[in-house]
């Protein structure tokens, strides 16, 4: 029944619920790439990473270039499974050595962190080095900061594509000496060369000539302070390397605020302000766009950029300088000088890592110097274990493989020990090249009588023997000899 129907009841209107508004807020965690455009800056720090710039390209581009005798002096064959590094060629068997490298590098890190931060950031990591060249090569076609502001608000013309073009070749040849450079140190650079010129390179030693470079190109060209914030993972687990005595750069602020522009004879006291004149220089040099006044932040790669700017600042409105520098914690809650800060470096954490490092050093370069000039490995030949053979000998077949790590041919004497009257026959030669390997096989002999059934230890002895005759050095290898039942 309807209302029309009964009249007695109340009709009660349909009023809209409007949707509850802003209860939710839809927040997108996008936020677009700011570029950031760093002003040239000129100083103590800028000196020393234009040092290390310098020195670790000179070791980079150039040390494949290098002889040592017949062949390159530092050159990893990974398909000869051979590393040859100026007077050492080591194989998979001293991957030892490979070791000690990583766990002095290792420590290395770790001291240079505990000491002075993220130093190892700011002045030799690749992506800081490259990213300061392509920025060199930047400002030398675009010019600095506001130059390059101003050209890419401007719209396309013919000035602004010429130098967009000319930049991005400089880069791309770059990229590309970088990606042939670092194929050359796993195949000789040369030959490399050679082919390049005449278009004989492999698909491996192009893909990886492009590859390299591409990502130098896309590292240092485009991502730049990307790379540090939001890739490299030693940003992230740094803190856990820093205490409270580790040189960081640091803002001043007991010094620095409240800050403030004002002209350069203006009586601070009078106005109240700090040191800082807020001229936002630090903000502009810095290569991750951070402002460093408002502390430590992670994005902080320590390169000294912003305490180059800010003592030029210092300098030319009169004040100490010093009010951006290297400093601890403890130095600046306690107002230490630069000695008392630096005296106390040596801290135990320190000396720990550095007596590490000394005894990791100490022994790597002992193991080298007490390293047989040749290996051996032996190997029972599985497919004839014990044998009886004419004379009613027992004979036990192995295979030697003698790796020549020095850089002459060598002649190897082979004899066998551990048994009464056991003896060893060598079809041919045991001659192995200058830094080759060979396999050798070898039939060791054994009277029936002269020893129990089972296995029994015996021991090879190799002693290299060179050109001229003379004994070189001596290897003792153990193995078993098997008797049948
Ligand atoms: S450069 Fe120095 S003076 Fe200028 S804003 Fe930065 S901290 Fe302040
Ligand atoms: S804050 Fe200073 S030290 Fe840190 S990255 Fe920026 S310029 Fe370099």
């Amino acid at each position: 029944m309807d209302s029309q129907e009964n009249p007695s009841r109340k009709i009660v209107p349909i009023v809209p619920v409007a949707a509850a508004e802003d209860d939710v807020q839809m927040v997108s965690l996008y936020a677009a790439t700011q570029k950031i455009y760093p002003r040239s800056v000129q100083g103590i720090f800028a000196k020393w990473r234009w040092f290390m710039v310098v020195l670790t390209q000179l070791v980079f581009y150039g040390l494949p270039w290098i002889e040592w005798g017949q062949r390159q002096a530092v050159l990893f064959d990974l398909g000869a499974r051979r590393f040859y590094i100026f007077g050492f060629v080591l194989y998979p068997q001293d991957f030892i050595y490979l070791t000690a490298i990583l766990v002095i590098s290792a420590f290395s890190l770790f001291l240079f962190t505990a000491v002075a931060g993220r130093l190892w950031c700011g002045y030799a990591c690749p992506q800081t080095v490259y990213s300061e060249i392509f920025l060199w090569v930047e400002r030398k076609v675009e010019g600095d900061r506001s130059a390059r502001i101003r050209l890419d608000g401007e719209k396309m013309s013919l000035e602004k594509l010429f130098k967009k073009v000319y930049k991005h070749i400089v880069w791309m040849a770059i990229a590309m000496w970088t990606g042939f450079t670092f194929v050359g140190y796993f195949t000789p650079i040369k030959d490399l060369g050679m082919e390049f010129f005449l278009g004989n390179m492999s698909s491996w030693e192009v893909f990886w000539v492009f590859f390299y470079a591409f990502a130098t190109y896309g590292n240092a060209g485009f991502m730049r302070e990307q790379v540090c914030k939001y890739m490299c993972p030693y940003a992230r687990f740094q803190s856990a390397m820093f205490d409270k005595d580790t040189l960081i750069v640091t803002y001043d602020a007991e010094r620095g605020e409240p800050r403030g522009a004002r002209s350069k004879k203006a009586d601070l006291t009078t106005l109240g302000l700090g040191s800082c004149v807020d001229c936002s220089l630090c903000v502009q040099v810095c290569p991750t766009g951070i402002d460093i006044r408002k502390g430590l932040q992670y994005e902080c790669i320590g390169c000294g950029a912003c305490a180059d700017v800010c003592d030029t600042v210092m300098d030319k409105v009169g004040y100490p300088r010093g009010l951006v520098k290297y400093s601890t914690e403890h130095a600046m809650k306690n107002g230490w000088t630069k000695e008392q800060t630096l005296r106390h470096v040596f801290r135990p954490r320190v000396i720990l890592y550095i007596t590490i490092l000394v005894v990791v050093v100490a022994a790597l370069f002992t193991s080298l110097g007490l390293r047989k000039p040749f290996k051996v490995d032996v190997v029972r030949d599985r497919a004839s274990l014990a044998r009886i053979v004419a004379g009613g000998k027992i004979e036990n077949v192995y295979r030697l493989q003698i790796m020549n790590a020095a850089e002459k041919a060598m002649n190897y004497e082979l004899s066998v020990d551990g048994l009464r009257d056991i003896s060893l026959l060598l079809e041919g030669d045991a001659n192995v090249a200058a830094t080759e390997s060979r396999w050798i096989s070898v039939r060791v002999q054994l009277p029936y009588d002269a020893a129990t059934p089972g296995s029994h230890p015996i021991q090879f002895k190799i002693r290299a023997i060179d050109e001229g005759g003379h004994a070189q050095s001596e290897l003792i290898e153990k193995s078993v000899f098997l008797v049948p039942r």
